[in-house]
């Protein structure tokens, strides 16, 4: 298998798809591998460390495109990219599925294969392909260090010969991958930190951590785990204990970090506009969900909104934020996939029955195969 590795063309992404490292692991498996001048310098990475690693180094798009069977993506190929694969060619990528119905018809249109790594199942045996635990834990880590970079005061609490300083107090919703990564390194600042979630099974995993659980305890509550592991969404009764909840519990928080997300819907709002005004000046609200509408109204990508001096940041790609590290686990996310699209004489052959494959696959054969994406 002939395998191509392009410059991330998405505004802003700096991360690539391959490391050294592992294009000496895909050349151990008998591939051959090109990499478009440049795609990791942003990572970290120099094409003279590509090419000592054996790789081929493209000096432009499409020579390195040139005879690809698969591609490796971090981000969905815009149009022009799409126009430059060759027909057939599968690629693999974060390609937002949820919301790719009109992309993935111009996949299929241009005869190609694709796969959305987030679509791969949270099943033990993918584990290592798991890409949105990856960026996640990295992005609930990079969260708490701009939302402390943000804040005007210090972390952790000092005494000193000229007064005591007190610690900040953060509050960490949604305590997924990201969150719980998040309660993690507030801890490790110093931070006093606490945690809400609608899931029960993050009730333990926040207290072990060290982090105060708050959350609306009811019979909702212990149902809203899905058999996939993720939040339901939540009834407007239950939203409307929660905020009062967490309205109460804001009003004291220093920075909030909010990271609460459900598989393919608009992101809960948690924090409203009257939250954020009850908020002294100078604390900070962090919105990882930005991207999915937001867990804060007022939050917007990539720019700090100032409400009353309360600095509110919606973040929109912090794995890109700390791309060599991000890029690093990503491309060993690809090369533990890659075994599911390789036959026994090396070739491109997925093996299509496998549920991992089922699961990701969105377009082949000039179809939109996937069920979530099938349909007007
Ligand atoms: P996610 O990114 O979809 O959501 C982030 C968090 O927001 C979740 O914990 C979710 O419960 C929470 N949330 C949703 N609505 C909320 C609301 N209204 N109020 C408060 N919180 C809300 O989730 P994720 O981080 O991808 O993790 C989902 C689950 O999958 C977790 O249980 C995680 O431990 C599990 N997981 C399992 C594996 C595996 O077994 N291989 C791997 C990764 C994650």
């Amino acid at each position: 298998m002939h395998i191509a590795v392009l410059l991330e063309k998405r505004a802003g992404d700096q991360r690539v798809a391959a490391t050294p490292d592992t294009v000496r692991k895909i050349i151990a498996l008998g591939h051959t591998i090109a990499i478009e001048a440049g795609a990791g310098v942003r990572a970290g990475v120099r094409d003279e460390d590509y090419a000592a690693a054996g790789a081929r180094v493209g000096p432009s798009t499409a020579a390195t495109l040139a005879g690809a069977h698969l591609i490796l993506k971090v981000r969905a190929p815009d149009a022009a990219e799409i126009g430059a694969y060759p027909r057939g060619a599968a690629f693999a990528g974060l390609l937002e599925p949820h919301a790719a119905r009109t992309e993935a018809q111009a996949y299929a249109a241009a005869g190609l294969i694709a796969f959305a790594m987030e679509f791969v199942p949270r099943i033990t045996r993918a584990q290592t392909m798991d890409a949105l635990s990856s960026q996640a834990n990295l992005a609930g880590y990079r969260a708490v260090i701009e939302g402390a970079n943000l804040y005007g005061r210090v972390m952790p609490m000092m005494m000193t010969a000229a007064g005591t300083v007190a610690a900040a107090k953060v509050f960490v919703m949604g305590a997924g991958v990201a969150g719980l990564q998040a309660i993690a390194t507030a801890r490790r600042l110093g931070g006093i930190v606490s945690a809400t979630d609608v899931r029960p099974a993050s009730k333990e995993q926040v207290a072990s951590l060290g982090a105060k659980f708050i959350a609306v305890e009811d019979e909702e509550f212990k149902a809203a785990e899905t058999a996939a592991g993720y939040a339901k969404p939540m009834s407007p009764e239950y939203q409307a204990k929660q905020a009062e909840l967490v309205a109460a519990h804001i009003v004291k928080q220093d920075i909030v970090v909010t990271t609460a997300l459900i598989p393919g819907r608009a992101a809960p709002v948690l924090v409203t506009e009257a939250m954020v005004r009850s908020m002294r000046p100078g604390s900070v609200v962090v919105d990882l969900a930005v991207s999915q509408g937001g867990n804060c109204p007022l939050s917007k990508p990539d720019q700090v909104v100032d409400v009353n001096g309360v600095k509110v940041m919606g973040f929109s790609n912090l794995p890109s934020h700390v791309a060599a590290d991000a890029s690093a686990l990503y491309a060993k996310n690809l090369l533990a996939f890659l075994p599911l699209l390789t036959g026994e004489d090396k070739s491109f052959a997925p093996k299509w029955e496998d549920e991992i494959v089922k699961a990701a696959v969105l377009t082949r054969d000039g179809q939109v195969v996937h069920a979530a994406l099938q349909g007007a």
